[in-house]
């Protein structure tokens, strides 16, 4: 018998029509609210039991931030030590939390990809499992789970609306929607300008690595997706779409203030697109936004951006 998930079964609520300029009712599925702050320990703790279960006593995963949490998170649930290796970029209060979760943390490389492949090393070095971030099976079967809870929740969907930035969601997603009968319902798929490697990708019609991030969702900074996400479109419809950095902070604060729940602009851009693009959801009923959430924000930080963009 497989071992019960890490993650909670998170709440789901439709806003009023009047909520957004699309004019719809929208379904929330609220992973704000799940232990590590993100939708992450869907994926990363699914991942975490498989690697326990099958030997490993050690785990080493690189993060900017909330994939790093719900590894701390899985790793002290599972009763194991955890690595987690972050860029210089990561702020200090990320730090701090994820050190507060029982990991070490390590700074290592001023990119992802450098302290994504010292995780890789240190890993190989000591016999330790290595979690990615977002590029494994395993994680996008965890992350479907969002999909079976709404479904087994009875919501009726006819459209799927989330960030991406390695596209680890957005493929657990579309496993979610095909192991439910529903792959025929589409998923938009959101980043912000300066963090947009699905959609240049997309237009380009080949798998693109932006030069730099240069956008405040640092959640959706992966400067390329992974091959399988690249590729998803082939089997499943999805559309690419981008916000602004104003109008993913935007989102935030308005959900901030109808809901009373923070989230980061990597899911403020999710939430955007129901009154950015309302023509893009003039054909849907009923769009689901997966609320993903993410451990990078504050009342103060809001309060920054604010200032600054808007
Ligand atoms: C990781 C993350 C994303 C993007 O997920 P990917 O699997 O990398 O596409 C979006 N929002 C938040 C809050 C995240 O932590």
């Amino acid at each position: 018998m497989p071992a019960s998930p890490l993650h909670l079964d998170t709440p789901l609520f439709r806003t009023s029509t009047a909520y957004s300029a699309s004019n719809r009712p929208l379904w929330l599925k609220l992973d704000a609210v799940q232990p590590s702050g993100s939708f992450k320990l869907r994926g990363v703790g699914r991942l975490c039991q498989h690697e326990v279960e099958n030997g490993a006593r050690e785990i080493f995963c690189a993060s900017g931030g909330n994939a790093g949490i719900a590894a701390a998170y899985a790793g002290r649930a599972l009763g194991i030590p955890v690595t987690i290796v972050v860029p210089q970029t990561t702020s200090e209060e990320v730090r701090q939390s994820i050190a507060a979760t029982g990991a070490t943390v390590l700074v290592h490389g001023s990119v992802f990809d450098e302290a994504n492949a010292h995780a890789i090393r240190l890993a190989a070095e000591r016999k330790a499992a290595y979690v990615h971030p977002f590029d494994h099976p395993l994680l996008w079967e965890g992350h479907g789970t969002l999909i079976d809870e709404v479904v087994s929740g009875g919501a009726d969907f006819d459209c799927v609306i989330a960030s991406v930035g390695g596209g680890g969601l957005l493929a657990g997603i579309v496993a979610g929607l095909k192991r439910n009968g529903l792959s025929h319902v589409p998923v938009i798929a959101v980043e912000t300008e300066g963090a947009a490697s699905f959609h240049a990708s997309i237009v380009a019609g080949q798998r693109i690595t932006l030069p730099a991030i240069t956008s405040i969702a640092t959640s959706l900074g992966a400067r390329q997706v992974a091959q399988h996400v690249f590729d998803l479109p082939k089997e499943h419809p999805i559309e690419t779409v981008t916000v602004t950095d104003a109008e993913a902070v935007s989102a935030c604060l308005k959900f901030a203030d109808a809901y009373r729940i923070l989230v980061e602009p990597a899911c403020g851009a999710a939430l955007a697109v129901a009154d950015v693009h309302p023509d893009l959801l003039a054909r849907f009923k009923t769009p689901l936004i997966e609320v993903c959430g993410g451990i990078g924000v504050s009342l103060e930080k809001l309060k920054a951006w604010k200032e600054r963009l808007l």
